[in-house]
């Protein structure tokens, strides 16, 4: 009977462990829990009254399956995916399939029963892994509430964000706390999304950032937020390939602010701009007009000023000037601006609140220091437009930062000093990119998610090792494919290739083509890594998710990501204040600056650049410290699954799930969890749930008695350990059985 509907006659207790022979809560949510006729889950009463079991829908959580396969995992999402069922798991690892379409699954109510039911007795949802992080940090009985986090990984489309977004909004309803920073800390998305995603190829609504968002709580109740942000794609405001868009914040504001307001900002009509007009046409505008007014909301819900909101139009109505701003050789060497776009000059320089000549000097020409005197190189039209480009984006990805600064001030909220606060951090991060041309931004990515695997690997592999150690369990290691060789052969000083690519780009005349050289020879021996063939400069990682080959095309200069000289120097004394605000470094970027720190900001520049740090190094460190952070939390895991490549609602196309199974580490884990010891009772849980097999009225919850009923049953295979026993997936079934024949 148990094998109709169970699994492999695979039982459950009742989460309830009160033996409420099936009247308890857990029992009574009809409409959250699943079986193939639609009806509650079946309960049997056992020969004592705490065995109320229950039978759970088959592929719930894939790992408990005896004879789990590649095939058999991907049939079951299958079949769960085509009723809608779109989470399952695998062991305590969420996998989500993205539905495409609107599910009924999301809403307050849903949100509430979970809050309220004991963990593990509704089917797979996301709301039970926020769950499950919300209750491991207030702590479990006898074991101190420790920082948690989520690490939300997949393709690009896969859901990630928006199951984020999920996650954050039954986070903040269960919490209660701060009604108005809980609003705050949901309003940031449209935000976020506005300046940070775009359409792409791959996903109409793409997030062209990372992010890691972390929620504060004390009491249980949420306190404040803070976002750190990654790897802006800035270079999208200058360039998109074809069939994609530039920011969304651009159209929106295009269609959005009303006409005679245009004037304000002086912006002119959306089809003359260069950055965005190849793309305008299929613009719908009555959507960017809803979305300009959800980010107008959002600004003043999150508490932006007036003036910041006002200064903030402008500046994004310069980078737009800015980019129509042509230029053409002059006769006698160097460039000029073109006749014809001499009014985006002006109207630029305008926008961005300096001089028009200043402005048109840090484009057509370089100025270095050499030996205390000044030399004055002129620009070839194509450093002329480099130089506007890298204006832009730089002007772009400060403005992104500062408004995740200000966001970050505004969530802060009631953090008393001095008393600790606990955290959830989740991480909504690129996922692992291999296109026909990849370049520096994919080796970044690329990193990132070698990273994110090695702490993978680390928890699901090594922690499996360590905890048979700490019972005093002899086993061998468990195999899997560590990453930590192409870890280091990233991360390496001083031969690292983040390292060596730091090196080339301080000699001025190293090239891309030297840099690759460089890597040929470093690593002739590794077997990781493999020359480029063709004559371009390019070079192949063996990456854990496959080989991946990286155009060195453009490296040296993304990774010194050098500003026009004298730019900073202009934009600081900018009249428009929010302009300043961005180019000055070390103060707040929130703040205003005061007189004196203006002065001073002025001395410091005068004085002559400071040595830059790299977009590498920078990157490096970054990733360094949220590794630290995720490594001192418990984590906890969601591998989103984009069930096909047309975004298309009930539609899963079986080679493209397979390939992201493979590579993000599940089927791997199905390994080890199958050959590895899955079911680690208490010895205490274990006499409770089997002891009646004994036949004794009186038993010792004890190591002792838990050996005699494994013995009276004949197992094999399985190990005691100091505080309890590790079994393989089937003695569960086994002990199960021997308890239906003593019924
Ligand atoms: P990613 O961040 O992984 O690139 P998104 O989270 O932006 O992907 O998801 C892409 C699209 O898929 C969303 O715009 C939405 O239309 C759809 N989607 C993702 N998750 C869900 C969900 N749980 N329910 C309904 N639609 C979803
Ligand atoms: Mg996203």
């Amino acid at each position: 009977m148990t094998d109709e509907v169970g699994v492999s006659g695979r039982v459950y207790s009742c989460p309830c462990a009160a033996g409420c022979g099936g009247s308890c809560a857990a029992w009574n949510a009809p409409n959250l829990w699943e079986k193939p006729s639609g009806q509650v889950g079946e309960i049997q009463m056992g020969g004592s009254e705490c065995e109320a079991v229950l039978l759970r829908f088959p592929g719930e959580d894939a790992a408990l399956l005896a004879d789990l396969n590649e095939k058999k995992l991907l049939e079951i999402l299958r079949d769960r995916y085509r009723e809608h069922r779109i989470y399952t798991y695998v062991g305590d690892i969420l996998i989500a399939v993205n539905p495409f379409q609107d599910l009924p699954l999301y809403s307050p109510e849903v949100s509430d029963k979970f809050g309220s039911q004991p963990l593990g007795s509704l089917p797979p949802h996301i709301f039970a892994v926020a769950d499950r992080a919300y209750n491991s940090l207030q702590g479990n009985p006898g074991k101190l509430s420790q920082n948690q986090c989520v690490v939300i990984s997949g393709d690009s489309g896969a859901g990630k964000t928006e199951s984020t977004k999920l996650l954050l909004k039954h986070l903040v309803r269960r919490s209660r706390g701060n009604l108005q920073l809980g609003q705050q800390i949901l309003q940031v998305n449209p935000l976020l999304e506005a300046f940070g995603n775009a359409q792409t190829v791959m996903n109409p609504n793409s997030s062209r950032f990372g992010k890691y968002i972390q929620l504060r709580f004390r009491d249980g109740a949420v306190r404040g937020a803070k976002i750190n942000e990654y790897l802006l794609e800035k270079s999208r405001v200058s360039h998109q390939d074809p069939g994609e868009k530039n920011f969304h914040i651009f159209y929106s504001m295009l269609c959005g602010i009303p006409e005679q307001e245009k004037q304000v900002y002086g912006l002119l009509q959306p089809s003359l701009y260069r950055y965005i007009g190849s793309e305008w046409e299929d613009v719908e505008s009555r959507e960017c007009v809803e979305s300009y007014q959800r980010v107008c909301n959002a600004m003043r819900m999150v508490g932006f000023q007036e003036q910041e909101e006002l200064d903030l139009k402008v500046i994004l109505s310069g980078v737009l000037s800015l980019g129509n701003v042509m230029f053409e050789p002059q006769e006698n060497g160097g460039v000029r601006v073109s006749p014809t776009a001499m009014g985006w000059l002006k109207a630029a320089a305008g926008q961005f609140g300096v001089q028009e000549e200043e402005l048109l000097s840090c484009l057509t020409c370089t100025l270095s220091m050499t030996r205390g005197e000044s030399i004055r190189r002129l620009h070839s039209q194509q450093q002329a437009e480099d130089s506007r480009d890298s204006i832009a984006r730089v002007v772009y990805s400060r403005l992104f930062g500062w408004i995740v600064c200000k966001i970050n001030e505004l969530l802060a909220g009631d953090m008393d000093m001095g008393k600790e606060l606990q955290e959830i951090g989740i991480l909504d991060i690129f996922g692992f990119e291999n296109f026909s041309v990849n370049r520096f931004e994919q080796l970044c990515i690329n990193l990132a998610n070698e990273q994110l695997q090695n702490f993978f690997n680390h928890h699901i592999f090594l922690m499996e090792e360590q905890h048979y150690k700490e019972e005093g369990l002899e086993r061998e290691a468990v195999a899997f494919s560590n990453n930590q060789a192409t870890l280091e052969l990233f991360l390496a000083r001083p031969w690292g290739i983040l390292s060596l690519l730091d090196e080339q780009s301080s000699f001025p005349q190293a090239s891309d083509v030297s840099f690759v050289e460089k890597l040929n020879t470093t690593y002739r021996e590794n077997p990781l890594y493999e020359r480029g063939r063709g004559c371009d400069p390019a070079f192949t990682i063996h990456h854990y998710a496959g080989k991946v080959k990286y155009c060195a095309e453009g490296f040296l200069e993304k990774n010194r990501d050098t500003l026009p000289t004298n730019i900073n120097h202009l934009f600081i004394n900018s009249v428009t204040s929010l302009i300043s605000i961005l180019f000055t470094a070390n103060i707040s970027r929130t703040g205003t600056l005061t007189p004196q720190q203006r002065a001073k900001v002025k001395v410091s520049q005068e004085k002559g650049p400071s040595r830059k740090i790299s977009v590498g190094a920078q990157f490096r460190h970054s990733l360094a410290v949220l590794m630290e952070k995720m490594y001192a939390a418990e984590p906890h895991f969601i591998r989103c699954i984009k069930p096909n490549s047309l975004n298309e609602p009930s539609l899963l196309e079986t080679q493209t799930v397979l390939n992201q199974l493979r590579y993000n580490g599940l089927m791997e884990t199905l390994r080890i969890r199958r050959d590895g010891f899955s079911w680690r009772p208490s010895f205490q849980d274990f006499v409770r749930r089997f002891g009646i097999l004994l036949l004794t009225p009186e038993i010792e919850l004890s190591r002792e008695s838990c050996v005699r009923i494994a013995e009276k049953v004949q197992l094999t295979g399985w190990h005691c350990g100091k505080s309890r026993l590790f079994f393989k997936y089937w003695h569960q079934d086994q002990l199960q059985q021997c308890l239906v024949k003593l019924r």
